[in-house]
């Protein structure tokens, strides 16, 4: 049994139980950086599953784990980029 890389993650929404679809969101991510400071960043394009029914979103760990690991890249290497 393989499982393929970046491969959707299909589930059941928690709401309603209606299995959820494959859409395309732009999020803002919210994170806490290691001094303390909080800060978001946008994203686009950034896959989710969606109920069809109640429209509740759901996002893969490994998607929201890539969110946390640009939002730390960008903010700890630029710090000029603070400014949104
Ligand atoms: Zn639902």
């Amino acid at each position: 049994m393989k499982s393929k890389k970046n491969k959707p993650l299909h589930i059941t929404c928690d709401e309603c139980g209606t299995r959820t679809k494959t859409v395309l969101t732009n999020p803002t991510h919210h994170s806490r950086l290691p001094s303390g400071r909080w800060v978001k960043m946008a994203f686009q394009n950034v896959e989710a599953e969606e109920c069809p029914n109640c429209g509740s979103r759901y996002y893969s760990g490994e998607t929201l784990h890539q969110m946390e690991d640009a939002l730390q890249k960008a903010f700890r290497s630029r710090r000029r980029k603070l400014a949104a």
